[in-house]
């Protein structure tokens, strides 16, 4: 049997009609960026996150950089970050000019533990992005809270949270902007990149139209510097069509989830995902820990299993953030399991006899290894 990390041809043959005909209809009517459909999906996409706006940008990257364009953070400002996510998370920050600073994860949730974050604001701090990381809810009401005491704004990384929610909110329409990616792999894929950003506040959804199209108020008119960031007509025909089964995908997810967690709890050796109680996890990634990590996933691949990483060295770990001199055991929670984490086979359409594949090859291999 060969197990992919996920099957994107599954899911486009499964809905191929829709999709042929929404793109063909996008070259026929020759919106190739920006237009009518594009912003059909950001109004469809706005209500099923129940925020008032929604922008589509080019990238997930791009929605998080122009999100804090839109908040005016800029250089010298400190912006409050997790150090286990996606690189992008801290680029953004980089690409302002303003300074990241890691505050360490909640073991159990993998998500940035509220506890730490008071004792890392200075008079800088200008913002805390909480990372939706796996399409776990980040605990919310304790950064909301102390965001509001020190006037900070909070920005979501929402990148892997489509659907996911806090206490019943949306992840994306609790902070004061939440950046979305489309990357091909995320629990909403367009046919190559796109993002988007959301929003209540109308003044930052403004903001957000002009710094995407080279910060044009009106033709011609170029009220602020901003850049290229206009998400595709194809993109946003893709993501319309598939954006009606994203809730069925998400609960499919949560099902297979919930089947490996039983099959796997049999297991000693491994630790499956904790789901915190105030959340939905919508399961971008199905994590276990492990200590013969590397060797279970060699093991699996001369299975035909394909397995990822995410992430196997912190941001403050990364050649490109030497330069903040952070050290190894600065925290210590993240860098406790980097080397244990793996991430199973996880899509809507894994069927349950793949999962039962993979987890009697862990079970074989706990057999022979402990
Ligand atoms: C994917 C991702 C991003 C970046 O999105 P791109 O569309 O690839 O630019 C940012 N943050 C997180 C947590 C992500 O998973």
């Amino acid at each position: 049997m060969e197990i992919p990390f996920v099957n994107l041809k599954k899911q486009y043959l499964s809905i191929k009609k829709e999709i042929d005909e929404a793109i063909n209809n996008v070259i026929q009517n020759t919106a190739f960026v920006l237009g009518d459909v594009v912003k059909k999906f950001e109004d469809d996409f706005a209500s099923f996150c129940s925020v008032k706006y929604c922008r589509g940008v080019s990238s997930g990257t791009s929605a998080l950089q122009l999100a804090l364009m839109s908040l005016d953070i800029k250089k010298g400002d400190e912006i409050i970050l997790p150090p286990n996510t996606y690189i992008a998370t801290a680029e953004a920050v980089s690409a302002v000019n303003a300074k990241p600073v890691f505050v360490d994860v909640d073991p159990e949730t993998y998500n940035i533990d509220p506890k730490l974050i008071k004792e890392n604001i200075t008079d800088k701090t200008k913002a805390i992005i909480p990372v939706h990381l796996y399409g776990q809810p980040a605990d919310m009401n304790p950064i909301l809270e102390i965001a509001q005491e020190k006037n900070l704004f909070v920005v979501e990384d929402a990148c892997q949270a489509h659907g996911a929610e806090y206490k019943g909110r949306k992840c994306g329409s609790i902070g004061a902007v939440g950046g979305f990616s489309f990357y091909p792999g995320k629990n909403l894929g367009a046919f190559g990149e796109g993002g988007a950003i959301t929003t209540n506040n109308e003044e930052i959804a403004k903001k957000i139209e002009m710094l995407r199209d080279h910060g044009q108020a009106k033709k011609h008119h170029h009220e602020v510097i901003g850049t290229n960031s206009r998400l595709e007509g194809i993109q946003g025909a893709v993501l319309g069509a598939k954006l009606k089964y994203l809730s069925e995908w998400n609960n499919k997810r949560r099902k297979n989830a919930k089947y490996y967690n039983e099959r796997l709890s049999n297991l000693d050796k491994i630790k499956t995902p904790v789901e915190s109680e105030y959340g939905k996890h919508i399961y971008h990634l199905y994590i276990i820990q492990i200590d013969k990590r590397d060797e279970l996933q060699k093991f699996l691949k001369s299975k035909g299993i394909a397995t990822g990483l995410h992430y196997p060295t912190p941001i403050h770990l990364q050649p490109a953030y030497s330069h903040l001199g952070l050290t190894k055991d600065l925290f210590p929670i993240t860098e406790s399991y980097v080397k244990k984490i793996l991430s199973l086979p996880m899509f809507p359409e894994l069927e349950k006899e793949e999962i039962d594949f993979v987890v009697d090859s862990i079970a074989d291999f706990l057999k022979n290894n402990f």
